[in-house]
């Protein structure tokens, strides 16, 4: 057997609620914080940026706490101010004084910015990264410098760019973490950059920070590395101002998982919590009300998702066909989409998915295909609404009991001048529901048709309501298609359960209260399945 080679150690920085909490419209509580650094520290990532100590309450309360993480967890702030000694400048007092693992220093290192921005001289920019690397050392702070625009600044001045990062590794900086801040550096440029600071800073000490406004924040982060450093800084979900920093959630699977990198170096992130990264990617966007990108690399919903029927069948006989990494590793699963181009195969593999144990020859496979066909011409969607597909399949085999009829409904909006003399358009919602031989009538409210009977459908199931306590309405899509002689609308909703499940399920009419509601019966019928709620 041949001895298995040393591999050397990669260190991953995250800066999601840092840099990410940058985003427009992304605003974090302390609880938010708390919450995104446990799943970051259970997923084994080695320093997690918390924030700035001293810009914000929520920052200053959360170094104020004690937090029993395993991460180096990392306060971020600016270096002392020119013309101020160390000792007599304030901001940088309130981030020694932080309870902090690390201090992460952020200077400038391009001398035009130095000059126009600062407004100092290049010296006094030197010794003001000496200083405070020095203050925080003596703090008993492990320290990083970010050299901001590092790479822009190379381009203009090397020797100054190489000076601040110098500057902080012979004070003692664990890291010296070169920074792509305008987001603009290429692959190819990174990596020549990169190859010639390790000739002056040993690459063990040396990070990479890259932003994705040319789309290659993860490939710069793994340039760096090719050409010597061992510090990646990024985001989840590549959230961060702009276009986002470089994505951690597509960077950790490629270092796991591809041979290049998996043989070389170790993360800390094991196999075994590799598989959670999707429920991390995920749990993030639900914090921030966001519905998750389908088409993320490994974790997105489409990522292992084959259409074609042709591609379906050597799918099963043999993954790696059409796979290049193991759905499973990163939490993800193979989904054969059933759409209008779907064989049987496809069909075969889902029901298999789903739990119906059908015979491969059993004719009603075929009658089932044929209804998706017919149905799909019409405008139905089954390949996004894997919940919709799961009852028409169980209905076709004859296994949905019949829990409730909705008699009637009757949906209103009406636009009137409230108290205040304000003009506003609100919705009403009556239904009338035959469940057993009980019949409910319930109302609704809401700021729209569709949400007043979404309300009202959902407000009194009878037997039922205990299954449907948890469920919740995550994302409604309308479209209008143009089905031969007239306009149909196609509606797909997402739902939600307390298990943190998410499904669609699909609506066509010419009537878009129509589409909505058979969308809604079909998500509240699903929920009633999966919970195993007899008739
Ligand atoms: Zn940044």
């Amino acid at each position: 057997m041949k001895p298995e080679m040393a591999r050397e150690r990669l260190y991953l920085f995250d800066t999601t609620l840092r840099d990410g909490a940058q985003t427009n419209g992304v605003d974090f509580t302390l609880n938010d914080k708390l919450t995104i650094a446990g799943l970051l520290d259970e997923l084994g990532i080695d320093y997690v940026e918390g924030g700035y100590p001293g810009a914000n309450p929520t920052d200053t309360e959360l170094f104020g706490k004690q937090r029993l993480l395993d991460t180096t967890f990392t306060a971020f702030g600016m270096t002392r101010r020119p013309g101020r000694s160390a000792s007599n400048d304030p901001g940088l007092a309130a981030l020694l004084d932080a309870e902090a693992d690390a201090i992460c220093f952020v200077a400038k290192s391009w001398d035009y910015h130095v000059r126009v921005a600062l407004e100092t001289t290049l010296d006094e920019n030197l010794a003001s990264i000496r200083d405070s690397v020095r203050a925080a050392k003596q703090k008993g702070r492990e320290v990083l410098l970010d050299c901001e625009h590092f790479f822009d600044g190379y381009k203009a001045n090397p020797e100054f760019a190489l000076a601040c990062a110098k500057a902080a590794y012979e004070e003692g900086a664990r890291w010296v973490v070169l920074c792509d801040t305008n987001g603009g550096t290429l692959p190819h440029e990174v990596e020549a950059i990169v190859t010639e600071v390790c000739k002056v800073i040993p690459g063990d000490h040396v990070g990479i920070h890259a932003h994705n406004d040319t789309e290659q924040a993860v490939a710069n982060s793994l340039a760096a590395v090719r050409a010597g450093a061992r510090q990646i800084q990024g985001t989840l979900n590549g959230l961060g101002e702009r276009c986002g920093n470089a994505n951690l959630v597509s960077i950790i699977p490629t270092l796991k998982l591809k041979p290049e990198f998996s043989r070389q170096f170790e993360i800390g992130v094991t196999d075994a919590k590799l598989k959670d990264l999707l429920h991390v990617s995920r749990a993030l966007d639900e914090m921030l009300n966001r519905a998750p990108n389908r088409h993320a690399p490994y974790v997105g919903e489409s990522a292992f998702a084959t259409k074609a029927g042709i591609h379906a069948s050597a799918i099963m006989k043999e993954p790696k066909t059409y796979e290049h990494v193991p759905p499973e590793t990163v939490g993800n699963r193979r989904k054969l989409m059933v759409s209008d181009q779907a064989g049987r195969s496809n069909v075969l593999a889902e029901l298999e998915r789903i739990g119906l144990k059908v015979d491969r020859n059993d004719p009603r496979i075929a009658t089932l295909l044929d209804v998706v066909k017919e149905r799909e011409a019409i405008g139905y969607a089954y390949e996004a609404a894997d919940a919709s597909f799961d009852l028409l399949a169980r209905r076709t085999l004859g296994k949905v009991p019949s829990y409730f009829d909705v008699v009637q409904f009757d949906v209103n909006v009406e636009q009137r001048y409230n108290a205040l003399g304000e003009r506003v358009t609100v919705s009403m919602a009556v239904v009338k529901v035959k469940v057993g031989d009980e019949t409910l009538i319930s109302a609704g409210e809401g700021n729209g048709p569709v949400n007043a009977l979404d309300l009202a459908l959902r407000k009194d199931l009878g037997k039922y309501q205990r299954y449907i306590n948890g469920l919740e309405l995550t994302d409604y899509r309308v479209r209008i298609l143009d089905a031969g002689t007239e306009a149909v609308t196609r509606v797909l909703i997402e739902s939600q359960d307390e298990t943190g499940e998410r499904w669609t399920t699909v609506g066509v009419s010419p009537n878009i209260i129509d589409a909505s509601f058979q969308a809604l019966m079909d998500s509240i019928v699903y929920k009633l399945v999966k919970a195993g709620a007899t008739a």
